[in-house]
């Protein structure tokens, strides 16, 4: 069985937030949601200051500390390594929030639109006055609705039409492989192993499936 991962190259990136735009179209996140995100450091002075872009996403890690707090079993891993809420057994507790060691968990406690007009009326609508905000809202509560707490799932339903994830499709300078991290021969394996892939706080002893490569 599979195990999905992605590596991310620091060389590559320029911290464009394609990916984390991406993101959002591809899964219609209501506002303050970044499932995928693009953080930015410097360090230095001038003139050897130094920028780097990190992306970050949810590391579905091997032993999730997220599935481990959670009281009604919503968060599952699949056995392909992809960790997973069930919108029917989500409570909003929020332990999961707290317990992840990567900030990668996204309460929804209640859906709110892009547009100033509709921030404050119940969802769903019947009728509004912008054709998106319907279709965004209708694909939201289609697939998660509200009083749950939600997460990257590495595209899952595009990786089980065989297709990539959306940030690393869209990724304009391919920083971003997608790929089976349990076959040695997979490029992503065989970039950690020859480009000194690692994971970002292993410390935290999860096993994250996301892995980089170092700026320089
Ligand atoms: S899209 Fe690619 S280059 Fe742009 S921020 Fe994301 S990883 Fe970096
Ligand atoms: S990064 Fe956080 S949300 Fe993702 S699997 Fe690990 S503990 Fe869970």
């Amino acid at each position: 069985m599979a195990r999905y991962g992605f590596v991310i190259d620091l060389k590559k990136c320029y911290g464009c937030y394609t990916c984390q735009l991406a993101c959002k179209a591809e899964h219609l996140t209501p506002p303050g949601i970044f499932w995928g995100r693009c953080l930015k450091g410097e360090t230095g002075k001038y003139p050897t200051a130094i920028r780097q872009a990190l992306p970050i996403l949810c590391m579905q890690c091997d032993d999730p500390e997220c599935k481990k707090v959670c009281p009604t079993k919503a968060t599952t891993k699949r056995d392909d390594g992809i960790v997973v809420v069930d919108r029917k057994l989500c409570i909003g507790c929020r332990y999961c929030v707290l317990a992840c060691p990567y900030g990668a968990r996204y309460p929804v406690p209640q859906y709110r639109s892009y547009f100033e007009e509709h921030k404050n009326l119940p969802a769903p609508l019947e009728h509004s006055t912008n054709p998106f905000d319907d279709y965004a809202r209708a694909k939201w509560f289609d697939k998660y609705g509200e009083g749950i707490n939600t997460k990257c799932t590495f595209c899952h339903e595009r990786v089980e039409k065989e297709m990539q994830p959306a940030c690393v499709v869209s990724c304009p300078a391919k920083a971003r492989y997608f790929g089976d991290l349990e076959d040695p021969e997979s490029e992503i394996s065989l970039l950690i192993k020859t480009q000194r892939g690692f994971q970002l706080n292993p410390e935290f002893g999860s096993d994250p499936a996301v892995y980089y490569l170092p700026p320089r």
